[in-house]
């Protein structure tokens, strides 16, 4: 409505959802933004609409938005780190986005951190999203047990703004959670380092206005859990929230459809870059 586009003329709707997405079974499996688990997406989608649907994972269209955006920078092998409402990961492998063989991969934020260590949202105990996540620093700085339901802590855009706050006025409890969550990302960045040897570290997500407070503990956790020899080939962005980067990564996996329709193939990468040179990209 907005676009004034007729419905019978929308060829495609993409959907990106946060938590752990299917992209075969267009399926949500599970994310923090439903009670339920296994939602299908795509099927009441596409018979409501009569178009074609896509489903993907946001951090992995952020992923997308980067390497179209910049192919330069952004090519080869590299990692993006949402630090968020959740904590998300897209890997960028050989040219290709990595999503696996159900396309649920990069989990981060549920690889585990410590074996029965902090309860996380999705039930689990020790997931690096239960020290990273927005409930997990407000648990941290408030001193709530670490079993603590993240249901019942009042966390969101909100808590971690309130916790930023303190953090810039000094407040110790604050400074000493960013610092330890910064430590484990650290921890957690040393093994996707260890496991993929990426050229670039993206970080980003709305806790990004708090990367000055975690930056120290992030370095000393990486340098405690890996050998300088397979941490120094790495660079790494600190990129400020803007949520126009996963339509952006929507749009370009629809023009990379269209493209394979047209031609029967995906263009080659140059040209590709030459489309998203301007502002506007045609939706
Ligand atoms: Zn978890």
């Amino acid at each position: 409505k907005e676009a004034d586009v007729k419905p019978a003329r929308v060829r495609e709707i993409g959907v990106a959802a946060q938590g752990v997405v299917e992209t075969e079974t267009g399926l949500v499996a599970w994310s923090p933004a439903f009670a339920g688990r296994k939602i299908p997406i795509v099927n009441p989608l596409q018979s409501a609409f009569g178009a074609e649907c896509y489903i993907s994972n946001d951090t992995n269209m952020i992923t997308e938005a980067l390497h179209w955006s910049d192919p330069n920078r952004y090519s080869g092998t590299f990692a993006v780190i949402m630090l968020d409402y959740g904590v998300g990961m897209g890997l960028y492998l050989d040219n290709h986005l990595f999503s696996g063989a159900s396309g649920t991969a990069a989990e981060f934020g549920h690889a585990n951190h410590i074996p029965g260590g902090a309860l996380c949202r999705c039930g689990k105990k020790g997931c690096l999203e239960a020290y990273l996540s927005d409930y997990a620093l407000v648990r941290a700085a408030t001193h709530q047990p670490e079993d603590t339901d993240p249901i019942t802590i009042k966390a969101g855009v909100g808590g971690l703004a309130r916790l930023i706050e303190l953090a810039g006025s000094g407040d110790e409890n604050a400074q000493k959670a960013f610092h330890e969550a910064g430590r484990v990302l650290g921890y957690g960045i040393a093994r996707v380092i260890a496991m993929i040897d990426p050229k670039r570290v993206v970080l980003t997500g709305a806790a990004m206005r708090a990367f000055s407070f975690m930056e120290k503990g992030m370095w000393e956790g990486l340098e405690e859990a890996l050998v300088a020899d397979l941490r120094n080939n790495f660079s790494l962005d600190v990129m400020p929230w803007n949520e126009d980067f996963i339509r952006s990564g929507l749009i370009a996996q629809s023009m990379e459809r269209l493209d394979k329709d047209f031609l029967g193939t995906a263009t080659p990468q140059g040209s590709r870059a030459a489309r998203t040179d301007g502002k506007e990209v045609p939706a």
